[in-house]
């Protein structure tokens, strides 16, 4: 699938590191004014799942109902369910990518209230979202009804930001499960959001707090936090300082001290 790649770029941030896979060559002109990406559709599109999260290339995506054959009360798809490989392969579909660094992702956020978008039961399920694979029935309204495509993102930025700083091998991160965000989400909690290092408490910012994983006992991650090293951002930098804070990031560290 070709990205178109004229016009402007999108980069409101000056990153420097050239490994940073998040920044790809597109342009906004491969943006639709929704903000979904324009896609050519003569081509197989290169859509693939790791770790409950979907990936179009490189980027980190979400993908809604073709936007202007729905009304209102569409679905937006988290991960590839069956219905949103259906919409893929009928062409019914539309591409946001969801960079922490872009303006993209506030585009999502207002085609979600604009057209009244849930997200996808299906899709909850596949990743487990707050227990909802096990869920009675009767219980699944409620983690659907609570669910928060906010609270989604950052649950999955300190993750991302690990895998497009190269924190994790390509290896390691495609055989990850669909619930993996959920296990993280676990793990978190149980080591009470609390960094390794400098000892701070971040559940007030949690998408600072990191696990990272240390891929040789990474396989006992389900029962332990022997998956990784619990950090903060701010400690990851020490030896990472070419991963760039957000202003909110920078305020937050500003009062924490
Ligand atoms: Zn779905
Ligand atoms: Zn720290």
């Amino acid at each position: 699938m070709a990205v178109k790649s004229t016009g402007a770029k999108i980069k409101p941030r000056e990153l420097k590191n050239q490994n940073i896979r998040e920044i790809l060559d597109f342009s906004s002109s491969s943006l639709a004014t929704s903000g979904s990406l324009k896609i050519d559709i003569s081509e197989q599109p290169l859509i693939n799942s790791y770790g409950g999260l979907i990936y179009f290339q490189d980027l980190w995506v979400v993908i809604t109902n073709n936007l202007s054959s729905i009304r209102k009360g569409g679905l937006f798809h988290i991960t590839n369910c069956e219905d949103c490989c259906d919409i893929i392969k009928k062409d019914k579909f539309e591409i946001f990518p969801v960079l922490k660094f872009y303006s993209t992702r506030a585009k999502l956020l207002e085609a979600i209230v604009k057209y009244e978008l849930q997200a996808c039961p299906k899709c909850l399920r596949q990743v487990d979202w707050d227990g909802f694979r096990d869920a009675e029935y009767w219980a699944r309204q409620p983690v659907l009804e609570r669910f928060n495509i906010q609270q989604y993102f950052e649950t999955a930025d300190s993750f991302e930001i690990e895998r497009t700083f190269n924190l994790v091998s390509d290896n390691f991160f495609k055989k990850l499960p669909d619930d993996h965000l959920r296990m993280l989400q676990k793990l978190k909690k149980k080591a009470n959001w609390k960094c390794g290092t400098c000892n701070l408490n971040f559940s007030g910012y949690k998408s600072m707090f990191h696990i990272v994983p240390d891929e040789d006992n990474a396989n006992k991650y389900m029962d332990s936090l022997e998956y990784g090293k619990k950090s903060c951002l701010q400690c990851l930098r020490v030896e990472r300082p070419d991963i760039p804070l957000i202003e909110d990031e920078i305020n937050f560290l500003s009062h924490l001290h």
